[in-house]
């Protein structure tokens, strides 16, 4: 450990969520030293090294730390917005009605693929800044709304850029296999091999991508095609996540365990079968409360039989223009608590440790373990129910990134 460190927090509440511990991780009168950005001491204060020092001292005054939260499921760069249409839904117009008005995901491609660099960067920032003042340390950002390489590609450097010049870690996720682009509806053939020839090698070649990820529903892709485009990601060693079971059971539960995927997100058609497949392949559960809001979905995803079965459970945004204009981790986390009946204690699981799995990064952020990142938030509340309670209240009180 040392015992000369350059900042000491104090006189706090820890939930550690270290595997080690039971629950959360609780420690009363906690503290955490950090040197050189990492965490080099976390856990009781009276059991830091005899006679330690430290550049700084910060008291928490009986505050809760946590880990700096991790989104692990965002679209955050876009071109425009669909307000408009969330308008046309409130009048009553159906999905169809609003597709033939030239709204849907589509409208999103237009405005994406006619924004230059700076406008994406310049929007997405703005969202990235809110998530961060809402505790994220650590947000996954997926392409999708380019549906060509180009564009595609240059999502993926957008999203590298604000993780270069925002306080945050980004990690990217390749999602060309979102939606049928409008110039390939007469051949789905032709743009799968445009994703699997060229926007996949591409993406690896340039180191744009730190995953793979496809939409597999009767509206999006088949099984069939989602296999060919994670057989392309395997075969350059990129790992792969999947839209899965959202609308319809779809097989995509089973489908992601097939591959090892990170993570299978939505789930709510998932059956009994594909929670087991989930459970064996170690494939982590992302839930995904603010489509189930914004969708006014009556369909929970199942789980009860997650938990049973031992599936590690992630909690995200989904932040995206169409079904989940959600910048907010907090509300994320009571939508998941209310909506779903998660406890205090997964949500927050979910929110840190188990996000930071769901990226494959769990060696390196989502717990307060020595060794990790130093990314903490420190809230305005004392108890971690407190923290899943709330709605609409930034509870935040300061944001540790890499110590400061
Ligand atoms: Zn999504």
């Amino acid at each position: 450990v040392g015992r000369t460190f350059d900042r000491v927090w104090r006189g706090g509440t820890l939930a550690t969520l270290s595997q080690a511990a039971e629950g959360l991780g609780i420690v009363q009168d906690g503290a955490v030293a950090c040197r050189d950005g990492r965490i080099a001491y976390a856990g009781p204060e009276a059991d830091m090294p005899l006679g330690w020092d430290a550049g700084e001292v910060i008291d928490l005054e009986g505050r809760l730390v946590t880990p700096g939260l991790v989104d692990c499921h965002t679209h955050l760069v876009f071109g425009g917005d669909r307000s408009a249409e969330f308008e046309m839904r409130r009048r009553g117009s159906s999905y169809e009605e609003i597709a033939r008005a030239g709204g849907g995901i589509v409208s999103t491609v237009r405005a994406t693929r006619a924004a230059d660099d700076g406008e994406l960067y310049r929007t997405a920032a703005d969202r990235l800044d809110r998530m961060i003042a809402d505790g994220v340390t650590t947000v996954e950002i997926k392409s999708g709304y380019g549906l060509d390489v180009e564009t595609e590609l240059r999502i993926l450097r957008v999203a590298r850029a604000l993780g270069a010049t925002r306080p945050v870690a980004v990690t990217t996720t390749l999602l060309g296999p979102h939606a049928l682009p409008p110039e390939f509806k007469a051949d789905r053939a032709a743009y799968l091999r445009l994703v699997t020839d060229e926007m996949i090698p591409r993406a690896s070649a340039e180191g744009l991508a730190d995953a793979v990820d496809a939409f597999l529903e009767p509206i999006a892709f088949s099984t069939e095609e989602v296999r060919q485009v994670f057989e392309a990601a395997r075969a350059r060693g990129l790992p792969v996540k999947l839209h899965a079971d959202q609308l319809t059971a779809s097989g995509g539960a089973a489908l992601a365990a097939d591959f090892g995927a990170l993570s299978a997100d939505h789930l709510e058609w998932t059956d009994e079968a594909g929670v087991a497949a989930l459970a064996e392949a170690g494939t982590v559960a992302v839930l995904l409360p603010g489509a189930f809001f914004s969708l006014r979905e009556d369909r929970k995803p199942p789980i009860e039989a997650l938990r049973r079965a031992g599936v590690p459970m992630a909690v995200a945004t989904d932040c995206n223009p169409g079904t989940s204009p959600l910048v907010s981790m907090q509300a994320a986390m009571t939508l998941a608590a209310v909506q779903f009946r998660l406890t205090a204690e997964e949500v927050i699981a979910g929110a840190t440790r188990e996000a930071a799995r769901a990226l494959g990064r769990e060696a390196d952020i989502g717990t307060l373990d020595p060794g990790k990142a130093c990314d903490l938030a420190i809230w305005d509340v004392e108890q971690p129910a407190e923290l899943v309670y709330w709605l609409g209240r930034n509870s935040l009180h300061v944001r540790v990134w890499r110590g400061r």
